[in-house]
């Protein structure tokens, strides 16, 4: 069994182990903002806690802390993206990704180590299935880059993007329980509003969000509009075919009276034509979407390639005709291969 660490657990958890300690739960707030407010990553060191807290950390009978260390760091070009290497306790590598754009800040983190999805475009799926990550192991990515963003911009997290490596509804518990602490108001205290879950089209996994009671976004990636098109690039569509995906957007959106994001990973010759635009704008009629349009990043394993600005503008006109909101996605971090799908260990 996996030790549990002291940012695994939330607020709740972490009164109920000081409880089952003897010591009274309400020395659980300092705790709790020390650790996550704080960002706290030696509470043995300080002399601020009262005494049994105190007595517990020394007594080394307090769950651990494990901190992922940076093995690699870089920024892209234009200073918009930094990429960090994060090496976890045992040893297994991750990415997380700061993008800072106007000057917010967001942060996008992983949720599993590999991926079980096997997208032939996604650098992540052709590493395989590892391992899950733990709760604690994403909050402290954000931790992380938390700490990044007040040391050199004076600033603080305002999104989070679970986009970086593996599929989150595959690790549901953990990345909702990630999510639950990171949006505490005794911790970070980001709001569920400014964070969004992106998924292949797992749909036992959005329909088990649907009636999870937080506003998370959504993110379902599409990039086909015909079963044989989808399924071409995300195995799985055979799995979680296209009517019943749009279904649980659907009832996504319904439930939770939000919007759905669909991405579309634009791929030159592919998925870029204005047939395959019209039929896209046909299935997401009557629907409340926003499209955000991806133009491809080029990985090892893939021999596509994104398509011209042109064709990209064109297909962003048709879909804005069939009355279709969109947005193209900055590309950026392609210099460091920090974009979409390329987050990769070496
Ligand atoms: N597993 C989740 C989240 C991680 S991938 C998902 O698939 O949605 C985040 C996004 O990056 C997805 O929309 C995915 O389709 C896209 N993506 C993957 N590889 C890409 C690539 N090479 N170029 C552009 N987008 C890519
Ligand atoms: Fe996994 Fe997402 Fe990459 Fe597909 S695109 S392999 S689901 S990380």
């Amino acid at each position: 069994m996996e030790t549990t660490t002291l940012h695994d657990l939330s607020f709740d958890q972490l009164r109920d182990e000081l409880a089952s300690a003897g010591m009274s739960r309400s020395h659980g707030l300092p705790f709790f903002k020390a650790l996550h407010q704080e960002l706290e990553t030696a509470p043995e060191r300080r002399r601020d806690f009262s005494p049994p807290v105190q007595r517990w950390l020394d007594s080394g009978q307090a769950p651990p802390i494990h901190l992922p260390e940076v093995v690699d760091e870089v920024a892209s070009d234009d200073g918009f993206t930094r990429k960090y290497l994060l090496r976890l306790a045992d040893g297994a590598e991750v990415e997380a990704v700061l993008i800072g754009f106007d000057g917010r800040f967001t942060a996008c983190l992983s949720t599993q180590v590999g991926c079980a999805m096997g997208c032939v475009f996604c650098a992540t799926g052709h590493m395989g299935f590892k391992r899950q990550l733990t709760v604690g192991e994403i909050v402290t990515q954000a931790h992380h880059l938390e700490r990044e963003v007040r040391q050199r911009h004076g600033q603080s997290l305002r999104n989070l993007v679970m986009m970086g490596m593996g599929e989150p509804l595959h690790n549901f518990e953990a990345t909702v329980g990630a999510l639950e602490i990171l949006s505490d108001t005794r911790g970070l205290s980001i709001g569920p509003k400014h964070m969004t879950i992106s998924t292949v089209g797992h749909i036992p996994g959005i329909q088990k969000l649907a009636r999870y009671p937080k506003p998370f976004n959504l993110a379902v990636s599409l990039h086909g509009a015909s079963d044989e098109e989808r399924g071409a690039l995300i195995p799985v569509n055979r799995r979680w075919p296209l009517a019943d995906l749009l279904d649980a957007c659907r009832e996504y959106s319904e439930v939770k009276r939000q919007r759905v994001f669909i991405a579309w990973t634009l791929i030159g010759g592919v998925n870029d034509d204005a047939d395959q635009a019209r039929r896209l704008a046909s299935l997401l009629e009557g629907m409340s979407v926003h499209v955000n349009l991806i133009p491809l990043n080029p990985t090892d394993d893939f021999d596509g390639e994104a398509p011209e600005p042109a064709r990209v503008a064109a297909f962003q006109e048709i879909l804005k005709s069939a009355g279709l909101p969109s947005t193209v996605r900055q590309r950026r971090g392609i210099d460091v291969a920090a974009g979409c799908g390329q987050l990769r260990s070496r």
